[in-house]
Protein backbone atom coordinates (compact mmCIF):
# COMPACT_ATOMS: atom_id res chain seq x y z
CA UNK A 1 0.00 0.00 0.00
CA UNK A 2 1.59 3.37 -0.62
CA UNK A 3 1.27 5.95 2.28
CA UNK A 4 -0.50 8.36 0.42
CA UNK A 5 -3.86 9.39 -0.16
CA UNK A 6 -4.07 11.13 -3.20
CA UNK A 7 -3.99 9.90 -6.64
CA UNK A 8 -1.03 10.90 -8.96
CA UNK A 9 -2.88 12.86 -11.65
CA UNK A 10 -4.45 14.80 -9.30
CA UNK A 11 -0.95 15.50 -7.17
CA UNK A 12 0.71 17.17 -10.80
CA UNK A 13 -2.54 19.10 -11.37
CA UNK A 14 -2.33 20.90 -7.83
CA UNK A 15 1.77 21.48 -8.55
CA UNK A 16 1.56 22.76 -12.02
CA UNK A 17 -0.97 25.23 -10.71
CA UNK A 18 1.10 25.96 -7.98
CA UNK A 19 4.29 26.49 -10.18
CA UNK A 20 1.86 28.58 -12.47
CA UNK A 21 1.17 31.21 -9.48
CA UNK A 22 -3.04 30.40 -9.55
CA UNK A 23 -3.63 29.61 -5.75
CA UNK A 24 -6.63 28.14 -4.38
CA UNK A 25 -7.23 27.99 -0.51
CA UNK A 26 -6.85 24.32 -0.09
CA UNK A 27 -3.26 25.54 -2.32
CA UNK A 28 -2.37 28.17 0.24
CA UNK A 29 -2.84 25.99 3.21
CA UNK A 30 -0.20 23.40 1.55
CA UNK A 31 2.06 26.40 0.49
CA UNK A 32 1.85 27.55 4.16
CA UNK A 33 2.61 24.18 5.30
CA UNK A 34 5.47 23.80 2.40
CA UNK A 35 7.26 26.71 3.25
CA UNK A 36 7.10 26.02 7.28
CA UNK A 37 8.44 22.69 6.71
CA UNK A 38 11.02 24.01 4.76
CA UNK A 39 12.47 26.36 7.28
CA UNK A 40 12.25 23.62 9.82
CA UNK A 41 14.02 22.24 7.26
CA UNK A 42 17.11 23.84 7.16
CA UNK A 43 17.26 24.50 11.15
CA UNK A 44 17.29 22.31 14.00
CA UNK A 45 14.30 23.08 16.05
CA UNK A 46 12.41 26.52 15.87
CA UNK A 47 9.36 28.00 18.45
CA UNK A 48 6.35 29.35 16.66
CA UNK A 49 7.41 33.03 17.53
CA UNK A 50 10.41 32.54 14.83
CA UNK A 51 8.39 30.45 12.04
CA UNK A 52 5.54 33.30 12.27
CA UNK A 53 8.76 35.88 11.90
CA UNK A 54 10.52 34.40 9.13
CA UNK A 55 6.96 33.69 7.14
CA UNK A 56 5.53 36.57 7.89
CA UNK A 57 2.54 34.26 8.77
CA UNK A 58 0.11 35.34 11.78
CA UNK A 59 0.58 33.15 14.82
CA UNK A 60 -2.23 31.34 14.77
CA UNK A 61 -2.07 30.44 10.88
CA UNK A 62 1.55 29.08 12.04
CA UNK A 63 -0.01 27.22 14.86
CA UNK A 64 -2.45 25.86 12.17
CA UNK A 65 0.37 24.67 9.92
CA UNK A 66 1.95 22.75 12.74
CA UNK A 67 -0.58 21.35 13.78
CA UNK A 68 -1.56 19.78 10.37
CA UNK A 69 2.62 19.01 9.82
CA UNK A 70 2.34 16.77 13.00
CA UNK A 71 -0.65 15.24 12.09
CA UNK A 72 1.10 13.76 8.64
CA UNK A 73 4.11 12.81 10.94
CA UNK A 74 6.73 15.64 9.64
CA UNK A 75 7.34 17.34 11.96
CA UNK A 76 7.60 17.05 16.05
CA UNK A 77 7.75 19.17 19.14
CA UNK A 78 11.27 18.70 20.08
CA UNK A 79 12.05 19.85 23.37
CA UNK A 80 11.29 23.32 25.10
CA UNK A 81 12.84 26.46 24.68
CA UNK A 82 14.80 29.54 26.16
CA UNK A 83 12.37 30.77 28.42
CA UNK A 84 12.34 34.68 28.30
CA UNK A 85 10.46 34.91 31.69
CA UNK A 86 7.17 33.07 31.82
CA UNK A 87 6.84 29.90 30.54
CA UNK A 88 9.15 27.94 28.10
CA UNK A 89 7.94 27.78 24.24
CA UNK A 90 7.77 24.54 22.60
CA UNK A 91 10.28 23.94 19.91
CA UNK A 92 9.23 22.39 16.46
CA UNK A 93 11.42 20.13 14.56
CA UNK A 94 11.58 18.04 11.36
CA UNK A 95 10.98 13.91 11.95
CA UNK A 96 13.92 13.39 10.04
CA UNK A 97 12.89 9.58 10.10
CA UNK A 98 9.32 10.05 9.51
CA UNK A 99 10.33 8.70 5.73
CA UNK A 100 12.69 8.06 3.39
CA UNK A 101 12.79 9.59 -0.46
CA UNK A 102 15.78 8.53 -3.53
CA UNK A 103 17.59 10.61 -5.14
CA UNK A 104 18.53 9.16 -9.15
CA UNK A 105 20.96 10.37 -11.26
CA UNK A 106 21.03 8.81 -15.02
CA UNK A 107 24.00 9.91 -16.80
CA UNK A 108 25.29 8.34 -19.92
CA UNK A 109 27.82 5.44 -18.55
CA UNK A 110 26.11 5.41 -14.74
CA UNK A 111 23.44 5.85 -12.45
CA UNK A 112 23.99 7.58 -8.81
CA UNK A 113 21.19 6.33 -6.42
CA UNK A 114 20.99 8.11 -2.76
CA UNK A 115 18.51 7.57 0.17
CA UNK A 116 17.60 10.66 2.06
CA UNK A 117 16.35 11.26 5.38
CA UNK A 118 13.10 14.12 5.04
CA UNK A 119 15.81 16.57 5.90
CA UNK A 120 17.93 15.99 2.62
CA UNK A 121 20.58 14.19 5.18
CA UNK A 122 22.19 11.57 3.01
CA UNK A 123 21.98 7.86 4.70
CA UNK A 124 23.99 6.38 1.47
CA UNK A 125 24.57 6.80 -1.58
CA UNK A 126 25.54 4.58 -4.69
CA UNK A 127 27.28 4.47 -8.05
CA UNK A 128 26.31 2.02 -10.47
CA UNK A 129 27.67 1.54 -14.34
CA UNK A 130 25.29 1.20 -16.79
CA UNK A 131 25.57 -0.07 -20.00
CA UNK A 132 21.93 0.22 -21.72
CA UNK A 133 20.12 2.55 -21.40
CA UNK A 134 16.82 0.87 -22.45
CA UNK A 135 13.83 2.27 -20.20
CA UNK A 136 13.17 -1.15 -18.68
CA UNK A 137 17.02 -1.93 -17.84
CA UNK A 138 17.75 1.44 -16.13
CA UNK A 139 14.56 1.23 -14.46
CA UNK A 140 15.28 -2.26 -13.10
CA UNK A 141 19.07 -1.23 -11.67
CA UNK A 142 17.54 1.64 -10.11
CA UNK A 143 15.06 -0.01 -8.18
CA UNK A 144 17.57 -2.85 -7.36
CA UNK A 145 20.01 -0.58 -6.34
CA UNK A 146 17.58 1.30 -4.51
CA UNK A 147 16.43 -1.47 -2.78
CA UNK A 148 19.57 -2.62 -1.87
CA UNK A 149 20.57 0.69 -0.42
CA UNK A 150 17.27 -0.12 1.42
CA UNK A 151 17.81 -3.34 3.12
CA UNK A 152 21.48 -2.72 3.54
CA UNK A 153 20.62 0.06 6.10
CA UNK A 154 18.19 -1.72 7.59
CA UNK A 155 15.16 0.26 6.94
CA UNK A 156 11.43 -0.33 5.31
CA UNK A 157 10.83 -0.44 2.10
CA UNK A 158 6.93 0.86 2.87
CA UNK A 159 8.70 4.15 4.28
CA UNK A 160 10.31 5.63 1.22
CA UNK A 161 8.00 8.28 -0.06
CA UNK A 162 9.09 9.09 -3.09
CA UNK A 163 11.77 8.90 -5.82
CA UNK A 164 13.39 11.56 -7.34
CA UNK A 165 15.23 10.94 -10.85
CA UNK A 166 17.07 13.29 -12.78
CA UNK A 167 18.45 12.91 -16.82
CA UNK A 168 19.14 14.97 -19.05
CA UNK A 169 16.09 15.07 -21.06
CA UNK A 170 13.46 17.47 -21.05
CA UNK A 171 10.18 16.28 -18.81
CA UNK A 172 6.29 17.19 -18.51
CA UNK A 173 4.84 19.11 -15.64
CA UNK A 174 3.56 15.67 -14.28
CA UNK A 175 7.59 14.19 -14.02
CA UNK A 176 6.05 11.44 -15.55
CA UNK A 177 7.19 11.77 -19.68
CA UNK A 178 10.73 12.75 -21.00
CA UNK A 179 9.72 14.60 -23.83
CA UNK A 180 12.83 14.80 -25.69
CA UNK A 181 16.23 13.85 -24.18
CA UNK A 182 19.87 12.45 -26.14
CA UNK A 183 19.36 9.81 -24.53
CA UNK A 184 17.05 9.19 -27.47
CA UNK A 185 16.12 4.89 -25.53
CA UNK A 186 14.66 6.54 -22.64
CA UNK A 187 11.93 8.58 -24.34
CA UNK A 188 8.27 8.43 -23.52
CA UNK A 189 6.62 7.71 -20.23
CA UNK A 190 8.32 3.79 -20.28
CA UNK A 191 10.71 4.36 -17.47
CA UNK A 192 8.48 5.76 -15.05
CA UNK A 193 5.85 3.33 -15.37
CA UNK A 194 8.70 0.53 -14.52
CA UNK A 195 10.16 2.28 -11.78
CA UNK A 196 6.66 3.25 -10.13
CA UNK A 197 5.39 -0.78 -10.57
CA UNK A 198 9.04 -2.15 -9.09
CA UNK A 199 8.81 0.56 -6.45
CA UNK A 200 5.33 0.67 -5.33
CA UNK A 201 6.16 4.94 -4.25
CA UNK A 202 5.88 8.17 -6.18
CA UNK A 203 8.30 8.50 -8.93
CA UNK A 204 9.21 12.13 -10.63
CA UNK A 205 11.28 12.01 -13.58
CA UNK A 206 12.86 15.97 -13.87
CA UNK A 207 15.53 17.80 -16.23
CA UNK A 208 19.15 17.73 -14.61
CA UNK A 209 19.30 21.19 -14.76
CA UNK A 210 15.99 21.39 -12.58
CA UNK A 211 17.60 19.21 -10.08
CA UNK A 212 20.67 20.92 -10.03
CA UNK A 213 18.74 24.33 -9.35
CA UNK A 214 16.48 22.37 -6.40
CA UNK A 215 19.73 21.87 -4.84
CA UNK A 216 20.99 25.45 -5.58
CA UNK A 217 17.37 26.82 -3.74
CA UNK A 218 18.10 24.05 -0.74
CA UNK A 219 21.68 24.67 -0.21
CA UNK A 220 23.24 27.11 -2.25
CA UNK A 221 23.73 31.10 -2.20
CA UNK A 222 20.58 31.65 -4.72
CA UNK A 223 18.64 31.07 -1.04
CA UNK A 224 17.30 34.70 -0.36
CA UNK A 225 16.73 36.33 -3.93
CA UNK A 226 13.98 36.52 -5.76
CA UNK A 227 14.55 37.20 -9.44
CA UNK A 228 17.37 34.67 -10.43
CA UNK A 229 19.27 32.66 -13.29
CA UNK A 230 20.73 29.70 -12.45
CA UNK A 231 23.09 28.94 -15.83
CA UNK A 232 25.00 25.74 -16.04
CA UNK A 233 28.00 25.41 -17.79
CA UNK A 234 29.46 22.54 -18.58
CA UNK A 235 28.33 18.69 -17.77
CA UNK A 236 28.53 15.85 -15.28
CA UNK A 237 29.04 12.98 -18.26
CA UNK A 238 32.39 15.37 -19.31
CA UNK A 239 29.91 16.31 -22.43
CA UNK A 240 29.53 20.29 -22.95
CA UNK A 241 25.79 21.55 -22.30
CA UNK A 242 23.92 24.51 -21.45
CA UNK A 243 21.16 24.55 -18.93
CA UNK A 244 19.14 27.81 -17.96
CA UNK A 245 16.38 27.77 -15.36
CA UNK A 246 15.07 31.51 -14.45
CA UNK A 247 13.07 32.55 -11.05
CA UNK A 248 11.33 35.34 -10.94
CA UNK A 249 9.30 36.77 -7.74
CA UNK A 250 10.36 33.57 -6.54
CA UNK A 251 8.71 31.46 -8.78
CA UNK A 252 10.21 28.86 -11.44
CA UNK A 253 9.11 30.62 -14.94
CA UNK A 254 8.38 26.97 -16.73
CA UNK A 255 6.53 28.05 -19.69
CA UNK A 256 3.15 26.01 -20.87
CA UNK A 257 5.07 22.63 -21.17
CA UNK A 258 7.22 22.76 -18.85
CA UNK A 259 10.58 23.75 -21.65
CA UNK A 260 11.04 27.33 -20.91
CA UNK A 261 14.58 28.34 -20.65
CA UNK A 262 16.38 26.50 -23.75
CA UNK A 263 18.99 29.24 -24.37
CA UNK A 264 21.48 26.29 -24.92
CA UNK A 265 19.67 26.48 -29.21
CA UNK A 266 19.40 30.27 -29.12
CA UNK A 267 21.73 31.48 -32.26
CA UNK A 268 24.19 33.88 -32.14
CA UNK A 269 26.49 33.15 -35.57
CA UNK A 270 23.58 33.08 -37.76
CA UNK A 271 25.04 29.97 -40.68
CA UNK A 272 27.59 29.21 -37.35
CA UNK A 273 29.34 25.77 -36.51
CA UNK A 274 26.39 22.77 -36.81
CA UNK A 275 24.36 22.07 -33.47
CA UNK A 276 22.92 18.41 -33.27
CA UNK A 277 19.15 19.83 -32.85
CA UNK A 278 19.66 20.64 -36.23
CA UNK A 279 20.16 24.42 -36.53
CA UNK A 280 23.49 26.35 -36.99
CA UNK A 281 25.58 28.60 -34.47
CA UNK A 282 23.81 27.85 -31.58
CA UNK A 283 24.77 28.99 -28.08
CA UNK A 284 25.95 25.23 -26.82
CA UNK A 285 27.48 24.17 -30.22
CA UNK A 286 29.75 27.66 -30.67
CA UNK A 287 30.98 28.13 -27.14
CA UNK A 288 32.15 24.10 -26.97
CA UNK A 289 35.37 24.34 -25.55
CA UNK A 290 36.40 20.58 -26.81
CA UNK A 291 35.91 22.12 -30.45
CA UNK A 292 37.48 25.69 -29.45
CA UNK A 293 40.32 24.04 -27.95
CA UNK A 294 40.62 21.23 -30.24
CA UNK A 295 43.03 22.32 -32.31
CA UNK A 296 45.42 24.08 -29.55
CA UNK A 297 45.43 21.05 -28.07
CA UNK A 298 46.72 18.62 -31.37
CA UNK A 299 49.28 21.23 -32.13
CA UNK A 300 50.47 20.72 -28.75
CA UNK A 301 50.15 16.94 -28.77
CA UNK A 302 47.83 17.19 -25.53
CA UNK A 303 45.38 15.19 -24.82
CA UNK A 304 42.17 15.40 -21.96
CA UNK A 305 39.89 13.06 -20.58
CA UNK A 306 37.10 15.21 -19.07
CA UNK A 307 35.73 19.30 -19.50
CA UNK A 308 36.98 19.82 -15.40
CA UNK A 309 41.29 18.57 -16.98
CA UNK A 310 40.62 20.65 -19.83
CA UNK A 311 39.35 23.72 -17.77
CA UNK A 312 41.92 22.93 -15.36
CA UNK A 313 45.18 22.96 -18.24
CA UNK A 314 43.31 26.41 -19.83
CA UNK A 315 43.72 27.74 -16.36
CA UNK A 316 47.81 26.71 -16.29
CA UNK A 317 48.44 27.84 -19.91
CA UNK A 318 46.85 31.04 -19.20
CA UNK A 319 49.55 31.86 -16.14
CA UNK A 320 52.01 30.52 -18.59
CA UNK A 321 50.76 33.36 -21.15
CA UNK A 322 50.79 30.58 -23.77
CA UNK A 323 49.31 32.84 -26.61
CA UNK A 324 47.52 29.88 -28.59
CA UNK A 325 45.48 29.15 -25.81
CA UNK A 326 44.86 32.66 -25.35
CA UNK A 327 43.14 33.22 -28.68
CA UNK A 328 41.15 30.20 -28.07
CA UNK A 329 40.04 31.50 -24.39
CA UNK A 330 39.07 34.52 -25.86
CA UNK A 331 36.78 33.39 -28.60
CA UNK A 332 35.00 31.52 -25.48
CA UNK A 333 34.76 34.33 -23.00
CA UNK A 334 33.57 36.63 -25.92
CA UNK A 335 31.24 34.01 -27.13
CA UNK A 336 29.86 33.54 -23.33
CA UNK A 337 29.21 37.22 -23.08
CA UNK A 338 27.49 38.05 -25.93
CA UNK A 339 24.51 35.10 -24.60
CA UNK A 340 24.68 36.33 -21.00
CA UNK A 341 24.20 39.43 -21.87
CA UNK A 342 21.16 38.23 -24.22
CA UNK A 343 19.99 36.68 -21.05
CA UNK A 344 20.33 39.88 -18.63
CA UNK A 345 17.99 41.60 -21.31
CA UNK A 346 15.53 39.14 -21.27
CA UNK A 347 15.04 38.11 -17.64
CA UNK A 348 16.41 41.43 -16.12
CA UNK A 349 17.62 38.82 -13.13
CA UNK A 350 19.29 40.30 -9.86
CA UNK A 351 21.99 37.31 -10.25
CA UNK A 352 23.13 34.86 -12.00
CA UNK A 353 24.63 32.11 -10.48
CA UNK A 354 27.21 30.49 -12.75
CA UNK A 355 27.72 26.23 -11.87
CA UNK A 356 29.53 23.28 -13.86
CA UNK A 357 32.49 22.52 -14.87
CA UNK A 358 33.35 26.38 -15.91
CA UNK A 359 33.55 27.74 -12.22
CA UNK A 360 36.79 25.20 -12.52
CA UNK A 361 38.33 28.22 -14.57
CA UNK A 362 38.01 30.38 -10.89
CA UNK A 363 37.65 34.23 -10.30
CA UNK A 364 40.12 35.37 -12.73
CA UNK A 365 37.45 33.77 -15.57
CA UNK A 366 34.68 35.45 -13.82
CA UNK A 367 36.55 38.77 -13.78
CA UNK A 368 37.25 38.63 -17.46
CA UNK A 369 34.03 37.04 -18.20
CA UNK A 370 31.99 40.23 -16.30
CA UNK A 371 34.31 42.47 -18.55
CA UNK A 372 32.90 40.99 -21.87
CA UNK A 373 29.09 40.59 -20.96
CA UNK A 374 29.30 44.22 -19.70
CA UNK A 375 30.73 45.93 -22.67
CA UNK A 376 27.31 44.25 -24.17
CA UNK A 377 25.01 44.94 -21.71
CA UNK A 378 22.82 48.03 -22.09
CA UNK A 379 23.61 50.29 -19.10
CA UNK A 380 20.49 50.09 -16.84
CA UNK A 381 20.68 46.43 -17.12
CA UNK A 382 24.21 45.93 -15.69
CA UNK A 383 25.16 45.13 -11.86
CA UNK A 384 28.75 44.39 -11.24
CA UNK A 385 27.82 41.95 -9.23
CA UNK A 386 25.39 39.91 -11.34
CA UNK A 387 27.48 37.39 -12.37
CA UNK A 388 28.47 34.95 -9.57
CA UNK A 389 30.11 31.29 -9.39
CA UNK A 390 28.28 28.75 -7.38
CA UNK A 391 30.37 26.07 -5.99
CA UNK A 392 29.19 22.56 -7.47
CA UNK A 393 27.55 20.90 -5.35
CA UNK A 394 29.02 17.51 -4.81
CA UNK A 395 26.48 15.07 -6.42
CA UNK A 396 24.00 18.11 -6.66
CA UNK A 397 21.91 16.46 -8.91
CA UNK A 398 21.13 13.27 -6.92
CA UNK A 399 20.61 15.75 -4.11
CA UNK A 400 17.93 17.89 -6.36
CA UNK A 401 16.22 15.33 -7.53
CA UNK A 402 15.12 13.88 -3.95
CA UNK A 403 14.79 17.53 -2.41
CA UNK A 404 12.47 18.29 -4.87
CA UNK A 405 10.41 15.04 -3.20
CA UNK A 406 10.85 15.56 0.12
CA UNK A 407 9.54 19.25 -0.36
CA UNK A 408 6.75 18.15 -2.01
CA UNK A 409 5.68 15.93 0.56
CA UNK A 410 2.63 18.16 1.47
CA UNK A 411 1.09 18.10 -2.01
CA UNK A 412 1.12 14.39 -1.79
CA UNK A 413 -1.29 14.01 1.68
CA UNK A 414 1.89 12.64 3.44
CA UNK A 415 1.43 10.55 6.44
CA UNK A 416 3.81 8.54 8.07
CA UNK A 417 3.43 5.31 9.23
ZN1 LIG B 1 21.05 23.83 -31.40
Amino acid sequence: MLPFESPYMELSAKMSIWLNGDLNSKLVRQRNQEQVFSILRANDALPVSELSFRTRLSLSTVKTVLSDLEEMGLVVVKEQGASTGGRRPALYAVNRTAAFVGGVSVGYRYLKCGLFNVDGSLIKMARVPIEDLKPEIVAEVISKTLVDLIEKNGLAKEKVAGVGVSQPGSVDFAGKAILSTPQETLKGTTLWEKLTEALQCHVFLMEDINAHIAAEFELGEAKGYEHWIYLLLGSSESKWGIGLEAVNKGLWIRGERGLAGEAAHMVIRVGGVECPCGRRGCWEAETDPEKLFKNVLEKNGLTVESLEELFLLIDDRRDEKDTQFDAAYNTFIALLGEGIANIIHIFNPEKIFIGGEVVTLGEKFLEELKIKTMSCCLPPYWKNDILELTHIIEDGDVLGAASWVIGHLVFLNFKAY
